[in-house]
């Protein structure tokens, strides 16, 4: 008698029951048992940068799927189980006499090393691998395939290649039953992973300990409780979960002039409460949404709607399209996707504040060179909301308080940080925002950086946002400022974005000083705020200058030089730091060449983008001289 099917499913980034075509696969098998499991993985314990709020929103994913799978069979829930899925697995596949293995594709670069680990011990175990994907609209492989084997990185290359994969894929329905799960015998040794280095130690409260006990503290496979994994508070007021990402969907759908009408480049980054946009990224990150599913409710108001719809990319459905463009250009170059060195699709710019790189596989390792102590300064100025400039401050403190902050209001930090105002690696801060995100996604942060530092994707780097003009053009009283930076809720609205040039008087008045480095928080008995730490036309001019001089110079992230360290030759006073170039070789002329494809698309188009100012002021620093007669840029 045919042995009938014992199935692990194993959820990772589907936190979801409706339109998950990998646990259709599993319930198709009609199995004996069902075992719906997560595993708590070390990788992202402690590897990756993971802060309170986005610990919550997982915890409280897990939690509203648990309780779902418990309404469908009261016997089963989401089991958690706490040790890495390349060790526990093939214990699990022998100890609970597994047939069947089933999970959600993921084409992150991690994730691909470890599931090729977990589908050889399956392997070897005589257990069956079934992989669906039902992260993206079309799957990332495939999408890279119909693209020539090459990674996407237009929207153009994205569309075309999308309609020879075929249509998106309905929707299909949330499972009506879930078969019981099996026993769960626990009868083997778990794994303990190294805890060092540990990325995360600055968020617990005491020693991390959630791999205690293989079933967690009360030996029930419950979800943790983020004071079990002994980790700060969230602060964020956004909550995970399908029940409520479902319920956000049919909100917006309902609306059907915002859904058909949603122009991104026109929608408020300085709105909030609420928020101009869906904020559905950290239910797409999490997969608490299917993208299918929110695509197809849009499409489905954009068909039917009697006025005149908005379009991709600007429109809604347009924006998922950015998010399958940057999946499949990780897929296709997987870990080397995430950093400058070995990367043939990101250009080289001498940034402040490089990544290390290991040696022999030309990784990073994760900390970075100080090469300026005054790029530090700033660095740490703007990770924690003190640079002098409002609307930059109160975005990253947005950001750290909640997790989630608006697409430009993105574009606005990340060019600050990198091409329009300090000239530091983008890498710096795309860590930041893996810190803090809720919606962090790899693929979409690295890709997003890479856009705004104009490293990758785009190239535009003399248009600039600036801090004062950008967010006027929708907030001219400063409300969002107001909010995240209560020290200036009593500014004059004319100040708000530059509370610098207020008279010290109107600074009384208005019950907050402007002075220092953001260090001090009371002066004469008032609070105080920032001077602004640079002069942003000046060093908006710096960066252009040296962004010029880069792209002349033309490296990439493969160029030999890079990949060799031997790259200051290419510049001319051969020193670190600068951008001031000389004469480049035959073959990197070649490579210029080979990249100088300039990119096109947007889904925002930045119309208060300065160009660059004519009447440039000297540089200072390690810029110095990029005013020097140069060649003219290819
Ligand atoms: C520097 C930088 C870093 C970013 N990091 C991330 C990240 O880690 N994770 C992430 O999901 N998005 C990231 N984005 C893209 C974008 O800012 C967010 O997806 C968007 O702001 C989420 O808000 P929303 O759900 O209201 O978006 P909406 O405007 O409502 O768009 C709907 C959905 O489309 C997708 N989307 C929209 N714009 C983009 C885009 N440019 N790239 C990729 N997907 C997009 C998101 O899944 C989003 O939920 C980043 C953008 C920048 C500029």
């Amino acid at each position: 008698m045919a042995i009938k099917p014992r199935v692990i499913y194993w959820f990772r980034t589907d936190l979801r029951l409706h339109d998950s075509p990998a646990l259709a696969a599993a319930l198709d098998l009609k199995p004996e048992c069902l075992w719906p499991i997560w595993c708590w993985d070390p990788h992202y314990v402690y590897r990756a940068r993971v802060g309170p709020n986005r610990w919550q929103y997982l915890l409280d994913c897990q939690q509203d799927l648990s309780d779902s799978i418990a309404r469908l069979n009261p016997k089963s829930r989401l089991h958690v189980l706490r040790e890495a899925p390349q060790t526990l697995l093939p214990k699990l596949f022998k100890a609970w006499k597994v047939t069947h293995l089933v999970f959600e594709k993921d084409t992150d670069a991690y994730a691909r090393s470890r599931d090729e680990e977990v589908m050889s011990s399956a392997r070897e175990a005589g257990v069956q691998v079934i992989v669906k994907y039902g992260k993206t609209l079309w799957d990332p492989d495939a999408v890279v395939k119909a693209n020539g084997n090459k990674p996407t990185m237009t929207i153009s290359q994205l569309r075309h290649a999308g309609e020879k994969v075929g249509d998106i894929p309905r929707p299909i329905p949330a499972p009506k039953s879930i078969p019981d799960p099996g026993n769960m015998p626990l009868d083997f040794a778990q794994t303990q992973p190294a805890p060092e280095p540990d990325l995360n130690s600055i968020y617990r409260t005491r020693k991390e300990n959630s791999y205690e006990k293989l079933a967690g503290p009360n030996g029930d496979f419950a979800v943790p409780t983020i004071e079990e994994l002994g980790i700060k508070s969230a602060t964020t007021p956004h909550r995970g979960g399908e029940t409520g990402a479902l319920a956000v969907l049919d909100n917006i759908i309902k609306n059907e002039q915002y859904t058909a009408t949603f122009e991104k480049p026109k929608s408020a980054p300085t709105a909030f409460e609420p928020q101009s946009t869906t904020l559905l990224s950290p239910h797409l990150h999490f997969g608490s949404l299917s993208c299918r599913e929110f695509y197809w409710r849009v499409q489905d108001v954009v068909d039917n709607f009697k006025g005149k719809a908005s379009q991709p990319p600007v429109s809604l459905t347009g924006q998922l399209l950015f998010r399958d463009m940057y999946f499949a250009a990780q897929a296709k170059m997987g870990w080397k996707f995430s950093q400058t060195v070995g990367n043939d699709h990101c250009r080289f710019i001498p940034w402040h504040l490089r990544s290390k790189v290991d040696g022999p596989d030309g990784l990073v390792t994760g900390e970075y060179n100080i090469d300026s102590v005054e790029a530090e300064e700033w660095f740490q100025r703007w990770k924690t909301g003190r640079t002098g400039f409002p609307w930059i401050d109160a975005v990253m403190r947005q950001l750290k308080q909640e997790g989630w902050i608006h697409h430009l209001a993105r574009h606005s930090v990340a060019c600050f940080l990198t091409r329009g105002g300090c000239y530091i690696d983008w890498e710096r801060g795309a860590e930041v925002f893996e810190e803090w995100l809720i919606d962090h996604e790899t693929a979409c942060n690295t890709g997003n950086w890479q856009w705004l530092s104009c490293t990758a994707f785009f190239s535009q780097f003399y248009r600039c946002y600036s801090p004062i003009a950008f967010p006027q053009k929708t907030d001219k009283n400063g409300d969002f400022v107001r909010h995240f930076v209560p020290e200036l809720k009593d500014f004059p609205a004319k100040y708000i974005y530059e509370p610098w040039k207020a008279p010290i008087q109107d600074q009384r008045t208005a019950k907050c000083i402007i002075k220092g480095d953001g260090t001090v928080q009371t002066i004469d008995e008032l609070p105080a705020y920032p001077k602004p730490m640079f002069d942003f036309s000046t060093r908006r001019d710096i960066c252009i200058g040296g962004m010029k001089n880069a792209y002349r110079v033309g490296l990439y992230g493969n160029s030999p030089k890079v990949v060799n360290g031997s790259w200051p030759s290419a510049f001319d006073d051969d020193a670190e730091g600068t951008t001031d170039g000389k004469n480049i070789s035959e073959q990197d002329t070649l490579e210029v060449e080979t990249h100088r494809q300039i990119q096109t698309d947007t889904n925002s188009k930045a119309d208060s983008l300065k160009p660059m100012n004519k009447n440039k002021r000297k540089g200072t620093g390690t810029l110095e001289g990029f005013l020097r007669p140069q060649k003219a840029m290819k």
